[in-house]
């Protein structure tokens, strides 16, 4: 990497990486915004906030998750062999966590008494409802009818946890009319409440902060392959929906001389338009307060997408990811349903590790990568486990035999 530029991370002080971010916000919400940018900054920088957060990391979310040498699963493969970041190992199987209990923690900060957000298939909404039960904080979670009669171990989840689950009854009734709604829940409490984000997307400070929270994946996965291996991986991979995952372990490697794939859902296939894969197929748009590639019909609204693996299905970006796009430093690539199946099973009868179908994704590519390097190592993150996939896989899927 000598001759190329160091990647220096951003944002600018307007929240743009390159072209893409900022905040496109109704003036009523600019000041809080601004609130939250000034809260986070101080904690940022803040010892004791950091500290807490490390304790919580340690001793409620089980952190450091293992960095795993899948021996089998690479023989059986051929070629380079395959490391995987357990994420899956999180307290409530998913990177999720991560963010959400850093937002947990601001909100307490800032004096907040309640978290807002909206949710799709109901990870998010777990996630945050679990932070939200652990630091006292009122949670009202937002979700369409659709997904509440679609998601019923979620929607009991999140109501276990003491979170208000908040039916919204309009439109297509999911995701795009949860956000909606939560949006306009927000707006009129924003003096008690704050709005927390589930991935890298949304109007700045989002995209920094939940990068900056997802950020430990992609340290500890750094340290933990140079101590098993004694060397850098030659190359990273993880799925990409709005790209918390991805960032937090890309971030560590952005300097590195390794290969970084960020891997989109290509659904039934791109002629069928049945996907999501924006990075590949979108182009410049407004989506939820930022800029970024987006899927996107004539009229520049949002256009309809579609993943086997609902937490992938999502028709913006993170900004981050278009500016490494942009600059070249990460390679975005696609995974079809059919490939994330055979990947799948492949997990789970070599290595007994039944992964979420997001992630699967990531180990997908990351095979027909290996196979292709034909030796070194690649490290991908294995964002989830799939117990909450079960209903579908075997629907869908069947047992794999
Ligand atoms: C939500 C989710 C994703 C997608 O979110 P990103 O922000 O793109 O990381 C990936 N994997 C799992 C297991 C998820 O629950």
């Amino acid at each position: 990497m000598s001759e190329q530029k160091r990647i220096e991370t951003g944002p600018d002080q307007e929240g743009f990486f390159g072209k893409y971010g900022g905040k496109f916000l109704p003036p009523q919400l600019e000041r809080p915004f601004a609130e939250i940018i000034e809260a986070y900054h101080r904690i940022a920088n803040d010892a004791a906030f950091i500290a807490e957060l490390r304790s919580i990391r340690k001793h409620f979310q089980g952190r450091p998750t293992p960095v795993y040498h899948a021996r089998t699963l690479s023989r059986k493969n051929g070629g380079a062999h395959i490391y995987l970041k357990r994420e899956d190992l999180n307290h409530t199987g998913a990177h999720k966590i991560n963010h959400c209990m850093g937002e947990g923690l601001l909100a307490k900060f800032m004096g907040k008494r309640k978290l807002i957000a909206e949710t799709g298939a109901g990870q998010h909404g777990v996630a945050l409802a679990t932070a939200a039960a652990y630091f006292g904080l009122e949670c009202e979670i937002h979700m369409g009818e659709v997904d509440i009669a679609k998601q019923a171990p979620n929607v009991s989840r999140m109501r276990l946890l003491g979170a208000q689950v908040v039916p919204v009854s309009f439109g297509l009734r999911t995701l795009k009319e949860a956000v909606d709604s939560a949006f306009q829940a927000y707006l009129a409490d924003y003096e008690n409440a704050i709005y927390c984000i589930g991935s890298v997307v949304g109007p700045h400070p989002f995209p920094m902060m939940v990068r900056d929270f997802q950020r430990v994946v992609g340290i500890e996965a750094r340290e933990q392959f140079q101590e098993l291996t004694g060397n850098l991986p030659d190359g990273i991979c993880a799925c990409v929906g709005g790209g918390s995952n991805a960032m937090g372990l890309f971030s560590a490697f952005l300097n590195d001389p390794c290969a970084i794939y960020g891997v989109e859902p290509l659904g039934r296939g791109p002629q069928t338009g049945e996907h999501a894969a924006t990075m590949t197929y979108g182009k410049e748009g407004i989506i939820h307060g930022f800029k970024c590639y987006l899927l996107q019909n004539e009229d520049g609204s949002p256009a309809p997408v579609y993943s086997c693996a609902s937490g992938l299905d999502y028709p913006g970006v993170g900004p981050e990811h278009c500016h490494l796009k942009d600059l070249g430093r990460v390679q975005y690539v696609t995974c079809s349903d059919d490939e994330c199946r055979d990947a799948f099973f492949s997990l789970c009868r070599s290595e007994g590790i039944i992964p979420a179908i997001e992630s699967a994704h990531a180990l997908a590519y990351a095979l027909k990568r290996a196979r292709e390097m034909g030796s070194g190592a690649l490290l991908v993150n294995l964002s989830g486990r799939g117990d909450k996939d079960l209903d579908y896989v075997i629907e869908n899927w069947g047992l794999g035999g």
